[in-house]
């Protein structure tokens, strides 16, 4: 009896400090495509077409053949966010590189009041959710104060190396936009594999702007994040 009060009492704390936890033990899985490191050394072209990859996932977040903009899907819409910032679905005939892509049943919901910056974000995330090794997958809806988001334009052959692609990415900034976040937290033991910590991509309510996170603030948000415990990964052919 004292233990079942005692995991009640862990339970309870649980809840008070890190939101509402739908189940505690989940079996989502993720599906990705090639790894960090590929793409660090600049292999754009995969086979992969997105009319594949949606039978993996209907969230997630990557890229296009040739580096070309930034990916992101939501509800099962694939989106391509290009280098001049508009956005477009994308066709199921296109191909992609790198992609990671889950279907999205969130396990927690936790409501965040105000965060000023990405810092604060990820410190504040990193506080209420769980600790320890297990990947996540993050969605985020909010009425954002300013959000600032880069894509990427095209690559030429030969492909240069990501860092070097990277210097020639836009960034936008965008006032009072409602929209979400949505990414992934790996863990640091999948360094190169994905991205250790936090990788979001947004897009905004209306679907007309977004890219790669790269800072935000708001005075509240909603969170859904799923536990992740299965990871297929596909090598490109
Ligand atoms: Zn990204």
């Amino acid at each position: 009896m004292k233990r079942l009060l005692a995991t009640l009492l862990v339970l309870i704390v649980g809840i008070a400090s890190s939101g509402l936890l739908y189940a505690q033990s989940s079996d989502h899985s993720i599906f990705q495509l090639s790894t960090l490191n590929a793409l660090k050394q600049g292999v754009y072209d995969g086979e992969t077409t997105f009319g594949e990859l949606r039978k993996h996932g209907d969230f997630g977040l990557g890229t296009l053949n040739g580096l070309d903009g930034e990916m992101l899907a939501l509800n099962g819409e694939f989106f391509q966010i290009k280098a001049d910032g508009k956005v477009h679905l994308i066709p199921d005939s296109d191909r992609t590189p790198f992609a990671v892509v889950t279907f999205f049943q969130p396990d927690m919901k936790l409501s965040l009041s105000r965060v000023s910056d990405m810092k604060e974000l990820q410190e504040t995330l990193d506080r209420m959710l769980p600790a320890g090794d297990r990947p996540l997958a993050i969605r985020i809806d909010a009425t954002f104060a300013y959000s600032k988001v880069r894509s990427v334009p095209r690559q030429e052959k030969p492909y240069p190396g990501l860092e070097d692609a990277l210097k020639q990415q836009t960034e936008f900034e965008l006032k009072n936009v409602r929209g979400t976040v949505l990414g992934f937290r790996f863990p640091t033991y999948m360094d190169g594999v994905n991205v250790a910590g936090y990788h979001f991509h947004f897009l905004t309510a209306d679907k007309k702007a977004g890219g790669h996170l790269l800072d935000c603030s708001t005075e509240s948000a909603d969170v859904d994040v799923a536990l992740i415990s299965n990871l297929t990964l596909k090598l490109l052919e």
